[in-house]
């Protein structure tokens, strides 16, 4: 593909404030004039020159190496110049405004948040899952995202996508060059095997849906909300888990108003874990307005801790009533915290190691565990930590091979849907051959949104402006 002709951009790509050495990059169709204007000479391609960055009066505002990287075989498929100087934002900023008076008559402008890489996609040198891992793996908190984005930026998962998107687009070859003769069509799903080949397909998508699920719990982490009447424990489960002291923990019932909301990592996976106001009938205006965003944080949850006191007589109804009204569709764990309070706490850690050991034998257990545990003494914490994973669908034993977003999720589950009714079309018979083709062009499209071939500009420039300045 050549390059989409465009004006050149510049931009400080290193982070702002001080380092080692700091890079002013420039991207354009043709930096050929810049290049001989800032140094009076051509550079070689690819090789390291030691040399002043001086202004058209003379001025040396830092010495560095400058490189050239002629287009097509450069970052954004484009010319790339790349001058690395001395760390400092003064003497970058100036590094900048050189470059910009000298490509002044070319149109050089500052570069837009992830303008190079966004040319990197237009020029064909990278599709829209990889360019999305680039802002990913610079955005990666935990050693195993950045692990999972540099497999999407190599394209470990495209390319899965894209040999999916072509077994698809065979299948539909057939098809369509079936109705283009209708006189063959008799037995065309026969002939060609349409409906193995199609479950086959399908199988495939669903293996990929379950570890592109992964990615996404490794790239966003998970929304995790404390709820539960007011002294219950949750300040204190929430400063156990975080081992800190974030959230204000009294014996008086009512104080966290609001929420706090701390993440911590448990295997790689970034927890948002929500501390929320104590669920209980109050007269206090402030206190209601913390009730009512409690259910709120609720209602968004990926897990709830519905944490209840063990110490407590005669408060199940109102713990009774707080579960009915958690969403169905959301797992819900019943934490039972001080337990070092109460007799036999022995025996209740021995039950949390049975309940874990029964869920891990079937997956088919129920959400709705109970753990024991104290946030004081920290038992049943490990086990606590462990079930929240597990409940959340994170498979430790399971390779998380790529590090993916939820809209690559989305589109992955639409495919799924278009195959599903393919194939109802294909179990009736050869009548709807159009509605079968019909259905695997909607499926290669949605598989085809996650690499950027069908992708609206409205999505692309939602997608590039949240990127770093310089990327
Ligand atoms: P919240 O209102 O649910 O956030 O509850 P807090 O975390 O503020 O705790 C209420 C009171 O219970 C405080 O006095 C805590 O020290 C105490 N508490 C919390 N967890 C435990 C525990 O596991 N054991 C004991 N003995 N006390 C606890």
């Amino acid at each position: 593909m050549s390059p989409i002709a465009s004006v050149p951009i510049a931009a400080i790509a290193t982070a702002p404030g001080r380092g080692g050495v700091g890079i002013v990059r420039v991207s354009g169709a043709s930096l050929s004039i810049l290049v001989r204007r800032l140094f009076q000479g051509e550079l070689i391609a690819r090789h390291a020159h030691l040399l002043p960055f001086q202004t058209a009066e003379g001025e040396v505002l830092d010495e560095g190496i400058a490189l050239f990287f002629p287009g097509p075989h450069s970052y954004t498929g484009e010319d790339v110049l790349e001058l690395q100087g001395h760390g400092g934002p003064a003497v970058l900023r100036r590094v900048l405004q050189l470059c910009l008076d000298a490509g002044r008559e070319m149109g050089l402008r500052i570069a837009e948040p992830g303008e190079f890489t966004q040319r990197a996609f237009l020029n064909g040198r990278i599709d829209l899952a990889q360019a999305e891992a680039v802002a990913d793996l610079i955005e990666a908190t935990s050693e195993a995202a950045a692990r999972g984005a540099m497999a999407s930026l190599s394209g470990v998962f495209s390319r899965q996508v894209n040999a999916l998107a072509d077994r698809i687009v065979h299948l539909r070859m057939l098809v369509e060059a079936t109705l283009d003769f209708p006189e063959e069509e008799i037995d065309f799903l026969e002939k060609y095997q349409a409906r193995p080949t199609l479950e086959a397909l399908s199988t495939d998508l669903r293996r990929i849906i379950a570890q592109t699920r992964q990615g996404v719990i490794l790239r966003e982490g998970l929304h995790v909300v404390l709820a539960g009447r007011p002294n219950v424990g949750k300040s204190s489960l929430l400063n156990a888990l975080a081992g800190d002291e974030i959230a204000i923990v009294t014996p008086i019932a009512g104080t966290t108003r609001d929420k706090v909301v701390q993440e911590i990592h448990l295997d790689g996976i970034p927890l948002h874990i929500v501390d929320t106001a104590g669920l209980r009938e109050t007269d206090d205006p402030v206190e209601q307005i913390g009730i009512a965003r409690t259910w709120q944080e609720i209602e968004r949850a990926d897990v709830i801790l519905h944490l209840q006191d063990a110490t407590a007589e005669g408060e199940e109804a109102l713990d009774a009533g707080i579960a009915a009204r958690l969403p169905p569709g959301t797992p819900v764990m019943k934490v039972v915290n001080k337990i070092d309070l109460v007799a036999a706490d022995d025996a209740r850690v021995a039950d949390n190691k049975a309940r874990i050991a029964a869920r891990n034998a079937d997956a088919t257990a129920p959400d709705n565990a109970v753990l024991h545990i104290s946030a004081r003494t920290g038992t049943g914490l490990d086990a606590l930590r462990k079930a929240l994973l597990d409940i959340a669908g994170w498979n430790p034993g399971a390779e998380s091979p790529w590090l993916a977003r939820e809209r690559h999720l989305r589109a992955l589950q639409q495919a799924e849907e278009h195959l599903a009714i393919a194939a109802t079309h294909a179990a009736q018979d050869d009548r709807v051959l159009d509605l079968f083709a019909e259905e695997l062009r909607l499926a290669h499209e949605s598989l085809s949104s996650i690499t950027g071939e069908f992708t609206s500009d409205d999505l692309l420039g939602e997608i590039f402006s949240r990127f770093c300045i310089g990327k």
